[in-house]
């Protein structure tokens, strides 16, 4: 899956705040350059704020620990247009479960695009199954 990484150009790029190998750089957050390859890890890190106590992407490296967008005053784009889940985005600017749910819909959805009323009902739990809260609610 890892794509071969393009090797540092210290001639070229100021080296990265964090990993400190000269990769292209991605962003510029508040503890300086940023490097595409920690800028992605970054988007991906989920966790709690040790600041906040806020659950979901903490981008921010503190000695303390980790910390969210809020605290470390790192902007990134991780909300879903659709849900606002805060979560890596899959396409257009949505999350994968608002991806998939759509992909539903299309997949049940004749030529009229209306889902047909005998489907509906599929339709709607294999939506709610989607949804990461009720997945999680029926755990209990
Ligand atoms: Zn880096
Ligand atoms: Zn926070
Ligand atoms: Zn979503």
């Amino acid at each position: 899956m890892s794509r071969p990484r393009k090797a540092p150009d210290p001639t070229r790029h100021t080296p990265c705040a964090r990993c400190h190998e000269a990769y292209s750089p991605a962003v510029l957050w508040p503890e300086g350059v940023i490097c595409g390859y920690c800028y992605m890890a970054a988007k991906r890190f989920h966790g709690t704020c040790v600041i906040c106590q806020h659950d979901g992407i903490v981008p921010g490296i503190t000695p303390q620990g980790r910390t969210c967008r809020t605290c470390s005053g790192i902007t990134l784009n991780v909300g879903c247009t659709e849900c606002g889940a805060e979560e890596e985005l899959h396409s257009k600017g949505r999350c994968w479960r608002c991806v998939l749910k759509d992909q539903i819909r299309q997949t049940l959805t004749g030529p009229t695009g209306q889902i047909p009323d005998k489907l509906a009902p599929l339709a709607a739990a294999l939506g709610d199954m989607a949804r990461p809260n009720t997945v999680r609610a029926q755990m209990h």
